[in-house]
């Protein structure tokens, strides 16, 4: 059995070497590139949005280069989620590739789902094993968030740009290579106190801007066009609460035992928006609603025909919580160009709106 996954950010670092541990064959297909989005693009239903697209690229490369099993998160909520895995293997059994696409649902079982699953796909390794080889692909999941949060408080005020981006990349080929728990936690510990020592600029008082939306182009940069990076560029220091570690944290730990990271979230949310439609549009609501007095603005990033982020981003201008947002739409028609100049007309925006305020004039929006 060979394994192949599709990539989201660079969650198929814990998975490699969780499987390492465990003897299974893992295939990674190359990362996100042009031609993975072309092939989704080329064999997707119309009106699919990018997830759908990207991780049907990624599969397809998966298959070219041997993989026979793979992986697909699926779901059992609102969004169309849950179809994507048999589509998908429709896709490519049509394409000629002889696959079994394994769904990765945690809804229902959640970590024994997730663990059972685990123990098929290694042929019945013995339970201690498996349990050891989550534990450290967790530990190497929980070191590259704990990174990039560092990163991103420091992109916007070094004073060689560029800086932050070359650390976190040396962190994350550290963190891929680091075979035990104390390799891993030095390096995790080094690049933090290197983040921590780049030579800032002076007046360090950075914009912030909150991103919210749909998970998966919040965490594939390639989806995004390296949107936080952008950001940094611009001086912006970017506030983001999905991180995969946190998900995981508490879906498979603390959600089965009644803590729920969300509740809060979606009591801010309630006044506009009273039940869950889906994906992650009620949560976007309610990021907006709860920090709108942190941050200065808000980027909304919604995949062009995901319906909960459509009703989200309408719902979001009507509420009283006032902070300008930018809803930037994913899908393979973004450009960087265009992007760009979207996003320096919106620092420009929040950087006179903060001036108007500090001047005691009101604010412009
Ligand atoms: S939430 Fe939206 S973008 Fe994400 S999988 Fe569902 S429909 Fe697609």
């Amino acid at each position: 059995m060979r394994i192949g996954m599709p990539h989201m950010g660079n969650l198929y670092i814990p998975f490699k070497a969780l499987f390492k541990r465990l003897n299974i064959d893992f295939i990674i297909p190359p990362v996100n590139n042009q031609r993975t989005l072309s092939l989704g693009v080329r064999y997707s239903p119309e009106g699919m949005c990018i997830p759908f697209k990207l991780t049907l690229g990624n599969l397809i490369e998966a298959a070219e280069l041997g993989a026979d099993t793979l992986l697909m998160p699926a779901g059992s909520g609102i969004c169309r989620l849950g179809y994507y895995a048999k589509t998908q293997e429709h896709i490519l059994h049509d394409l000629g590739h002889n696959v079994e696409i394994v769904c990765v649902g945690v809804s229902q079982r959640k970590l024994f789902g997730l663990l059972e699953m685990i123990k098929r796909l290694s042929n019945n390794a013995p339970w201690s094993k498996i349990i050891s080889a989550f534990r450290f692909g967790l530990a190497k999941l929980t070191a590259m968030d704990s990174i990039e949060r560092a990163a991103q408080k420091v992109r916007p005020v070094e004073l060689v740009k560029g800086t932050a981006n070359n650390i976190f990349d040396k962190a994350i080929r550290a963190i891929d290579q680091a075979d035990d728990y104390n390799t891993l936690k030095r390096g995790q510990i080094d690049y933090i106190n290197q983040l921590n020592q780049v030579t800032k600029e002076g007046r360090a008082q950075p914009l912030v801007v909150g991103i919210v939306g749909e998970f998966y182009v919040l965490l594939e940069p390639f989806s995004n066009l390296d949107m936080e990076k952008e950001l940094g560029k611009l001086g912006v220091e970017v506030r983001r609460t999905t991180f995969v570690s946190e998900w995981t944290k508490f879906s498979l730990f603390l959600n089965p035992l009644g803590m729920s990271e969300k509740d809060r979230i979606h009591r801010a949310a309630l006044p506009y928006l009273k039940r869950d439609i889906g994906g992650d549009g009620w949560e976007s609501v309610g990021e907006k609603v709860l920090h709108a007095k942190e941050y200065d603005g808000l980027i909304h990033l919604a995949p062009f025909t995901c319906m909960p982020e459509i009703v989200a981003q309408n719902i979001m201008p009507s509420t009283k919580e006032n902070i300008p947002v930018l809803t930037v739409l994913c899908d393979e028609q973004l450009a960087k160009p265009g992007m760009l100049t979207r996003l320096e007309a919106f620092v420009d925006l929040l950087e006179h709106r903060r001036q108007a305020k500090s001047n005691n004039k009101g604010e412009i929006v």
